[in-house]
């Protein structure tokens, strides 16, 4: 080879033969597959306490049963990133129950509630992606915890890792009057097939999966790594348009439809063609391009359609139309009617923050004025199916009176905020209660403001909380304040839409933690006399 030609280097791509590990994560996983990780919990780690486990159990194989350390508390955001795991974890863990499509039935809502109370101080966070978290888990508690979620069909099984995570769905899946289709077969279909297997316990990284019919799209597809998403092809037969390669992070990017037509009983195998493609031409050198948006990116929707019917499908799918665009608001809250004649009734916890008391009253209002059945959404909200529309007020009232609001402001129904330095490792400032008193300060500053606008509060540079894709996106970093010191503070991304457009980061527009009130005060004012009739805050900006 001439010198000035250079060999490029490989990926870490197994199709392309790259089975040696390149980096300590592929070589953990190498080493033992995740889902092993589970006996030794049972068996040894919890029985002989925290110090008998494993680090590369600790901080890698945990997480493909929920498990993360949580941050050790007083921790300042200037410290994150400077000081060794040993000194960041906590001896507690944080611990995510996956729950697939958001459905609980009352059995399930009150176990995850009384686990809430009996092993994790209260603790329960709805979260972006329908799971419920916990924290303060001890893992002398994980098998007890594990035993009464499986007792009710629930479990943390590849809630996080490098797996096939929760796949969410719309949580009006099945009673939605307008739904182009019912996804629950579907997701039971792929869940059940594949989470918990070899054959997909060992990605290059993360995998999320969305499946919906629901005509607000609000299992937000354009950010998932597969998403299949309700549409009719021209014989008036509902099915399926993929999509590939969403995701959001340090390197956004929305995804590519396949443009195809998925018919219902297909999707199962079609999702395990598009993950096994991820599995085997998945980048796996370096892991902040492991995510399969990378793979989509460089090869484009036509190849990737082409790889996966020829290589793995072994036939061709037909091409399929786009689904109808979104309504404006994707989330459901509020009292609608279902197609069976009932009405559901979607209520706003503040930021996802509930606990176990909070959910056993949830538990029982659902009882009590519809059927008992629970939705979560992949806004941090939550949903009571099946409420006779006589006693859906009475019903409203009930959530009321424990603060949760079914006709909210807009910033109380639109604002969402991850974990943040409460007990996340990573974070640099606090989120949940400074989303919470955002919430309660602009309620109380702009009481009559009504026009759709997203909130979205990360900890950190990473997107947990989707800044990227909300009108105002803040995202944590510290900043220098009047008098010159470094308080937590935001850096502001201004104007995005799922989709459409990322947010624009405005340089040098960043804000004090305690001058984010009135930062916001002033731009939604100045929203709120500009804009023209039905423009939107990202058209607006
Ligand atoms: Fe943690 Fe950052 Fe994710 Fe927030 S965005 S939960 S701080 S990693």
């Amino acid at each position: 080879m001439p010198p000035s030609v250079k060999r490029k280097r490989g990926e870490g791509q197994w199709a392309l033969g790259y089975h040696e590990p390149l980096n300590k994560n592929e070589e953990n996983k190498k080493n033992d597959d995740g889902l092993n990780v589970r006996q030794r919990i049972i068996d040894v780690y919890s029985k002989a306490g925290f110090d008998s486990i494993d680090p590369a159990d600790l901080r890698g194989r945990f997480r493909w049963f929920g498990l993360y350390t949580q941050r050790r508390p007083g921790i300042d955001g200037g410290k994150t990133g400077s000081l060794p795991d040993e000194e960041l974890d906590d001896r507690y863990f944080m611990l995510r129950v996956r729950i697939d499509g958001g459905q609980l039935s009352p059995a399930q809502l009150r176990t995850i509630a009384d686990i809430a109370n009996r092993y994790a101080r209260g603790t329960a966070d709805v979260t972006d992606r329908q799971n419920i978290q916990y924290h303060w888990i001890a893992i002398e508690d994980v098998p007890a915890i594990w035993e009464a979620l499986e007792s009710v069909g629930l479990s943390t099984m590849e809630a996080c890792g490098d797996t096939p995570r929760v796949i969410i769905g719309c949580p009006l899946a099945g009673i939605a009057e307008d739904e182009v289709i019912d996804g629950t077969p579907q997701i039971h279909d792929v869940h059940d097939r594949y989470i918990g297997t070899k054959e997909f316990s060992n990605l290059p990284r993360k995998f999320k999966s969305a499946i919906s019919g629901c005509t607000a799209h609000c299992t937000v597809h354009e950010i998932n790594d597969v998403a299949f998403v309700g549409t009719v092809n021209a014989e008036g037969v509902a099915g399926y348009q993929a999509f590939v390669g969403g995701g959001l992070s340090t390197n956004p990017m929305f995804a590519k439809s396949l443009g195809v037509f998925v018919k219902p009983e297909q999707v199962h195998e079609v999702w395990k063609a598009i993950i096994s493609v991820f599995r085997d031409y998945g980048y796996r050198r370096l892991r902040h391009r492991a995510r399969i948006k990378f793979l989509v990116n460089d090869w484009g929707a036509e190849r990737f359609r082409e790889v996966v019917e020829k290589e793995y499908l072994g036939y061709a799918l037909p091409d399929g139309p786009e689904p109808a665009a979104p309504l404006p608001r994707r989330d459901h809250v509020g009292i609608h009617p279902q197609k069976d004649g009932n009405f559901y009734v979607g209520f706003a916890p503040r930021v996802g923050r509930v606990n176990g008391d909070l959910l056993n009253v949830i538990a029982d209002l659902a009882e009590e004025y519809g059927s008992g059945r629970v939705r979560t959404t992949a806004e941090q909200k939550m949903v009571i199916l099946d409420v006779p529309e006589e006693r859906t007020r009475a019903l409203a009232d009930a959530l009321a009176e424990h603060d949760l609001q079914v006709n909210p402001s807009t910033f109380r129904r639109q604002t969402m905020a991850c974990t943040g330095i409460e007990f996340c490792k990573l974070a640099i400032v606090e989120t949940k209660q400074r989303g919470m008193d955002l919430i309660e300060e602009l309620e109380k500053r702009l009481p009559d403001f009504d026009q759709p606008l997203s909130i979205n509060i990360n900890g950190c540079p990473n997107a947990c909380a989707r800044i990227q894709v909300a009108d105002i996106g803040l995202k944590g970093q510290l900043v220098v304040d009047d008098n010159g010191a470094q308080v937590e503070g935001f850096q502001i991304h201004l104007g995005g839409r799922l989709g459409t457009t990322f947010g624009k980061k405005v340089r040098g527009l960043k804000t004090t933690a305690d001058g984010l009130a009135d930062y916001v005060e002033r731009v939604v004012r100045t929203y709120d006399e500009q804009r023209g009739d039905g423009e939107s805050f990202a058209e607006w900006v």
